[in-house]
């Protein structure tokens, strides 16, 4: 039976941190702030909105909340940011995806501060990962390193494999693993013969987005295996883009959906605020 990997617990630890670092910040008189911009009423938009709402209120970090009509023009969230951008009392920066189809989300993107860009979408926070400098690492893949290294699977010298390369999980992943010296392969839709490449993981990383596709014919005997993916079956029950029930019982560990990767990119958003009070330094 594998060893269930527990975001939720993980999570917790690393909110708490951050609440700790930011009280400790507000004793020398700085206050974190995190502005979340939400264009239009999503109704999955608006829970994630919440959720991050409610996690920075458990940390103490202060929230602007800005909730804009849908017909907001794109000139007129580029001035909500670069006025954003100056403020000093607002030290990061989120616009909840997806924008209603009329803003052009790279142009939105690109406008926020690096230096606040507390999502790490922004091509110089980009950079900076690849390069091995300061700066905003994308929340899921951080928070796919940390539950990793807090359930005390080494990543120096493993074979680790990701499924899915997009910008904001599976290319900033294999990143990730990169800089803890694991020995990195990216698969994707094109990868010729997926299954010979994941059976040579010990650490899998699966970023898909196809409902429960990964089986136990994918896995390697006792691998650490990270489902970042996440849907909502018809029958309304959440699961990701490994089948749990196959793959459990060969992994060495792995991560259950609900309650795995999931909690890890709020808590990861919220560790980022605090980063950016000392890189706006
Ligand atoms: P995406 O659609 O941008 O990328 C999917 C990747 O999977 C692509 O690079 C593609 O090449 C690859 N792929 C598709 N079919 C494949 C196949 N048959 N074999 C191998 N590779 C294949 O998705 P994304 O934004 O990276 O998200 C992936 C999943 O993670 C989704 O289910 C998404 O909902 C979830 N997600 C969860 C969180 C979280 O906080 N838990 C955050 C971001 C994304």
């Amino acid at each position: 039976m594998a060893k269930l990997i527990d975001g939720k617990v993980i999570s917790t630890q690393i909110k708490d941190e951050v609440k700790a670092e930011v009280s400790k910040l507000a004793d020398s008189g700085i206050t974190v702030s995190l502005a979340v911009i939400q264009v239009g009423a999503d109704p999955a938009s608006s829970v994630y909105v919440r959720n991050k709402k409610k996690a920075c209120e458990y940390c103490g970090i202060k929230s602007l909340s800005y909730e804009l009509p849908e017909s907001t023009t794109q000139d007129e969230l580029l001035d909500l940011i670069r006025e954003l951008n100056g403020r000093k009392d607002c030290n990061g920066i989120l616009v909840q995806l997806p924008l209603p189809g009329h803003i052009d989300e790279e142009k939105i993107l690109d406008e926020i501060s690096p230096l606040k860009d507390v999502d790490g979408f922004h091509p110089m926070n980009v950079g900076a990962l690849s390069i091995g400098k300061k700066g905003f690492v994308s929340c899921t893949p951080a928070g796919v390193i940390e539950l990793i290294k807090r359930s005390g699977v080494e990543i120096s010298g493993k074979e680790c494999v990701v499924i899915g390369r997009s910008n904001i999980v599976g290319k900033p992943m294999a990143m990730l693993l990169l800089r803890e010296n694991g020995t990195v392969t990216v698969t994707h839709s094109k990868t010729a013969d997926l299954k010979a490449v994941t059976n040579r993981a010990d650490i899998l990383v699966v970023a898909i987005g196809k409902p429960k596709m990964i089986d136990a014919s994918y896995v390697k005997d006792g691998a650490t295996v990270i489902d970042v993916g996440i849907h909502r079956g018809e029958d309304g029950k959440l699961c990701g883009d490994v089948d749990f029930e196959s793959v459990e019982p060969k992994a060495g560990a792995i991560t259950p959906v609900p309650g795995g990767v999931g909690p890890m990119t709020i808590a990861m958003l919220m560790k980022n605020c605090v980063t950016s009070v000392d890189l706006q330094k």
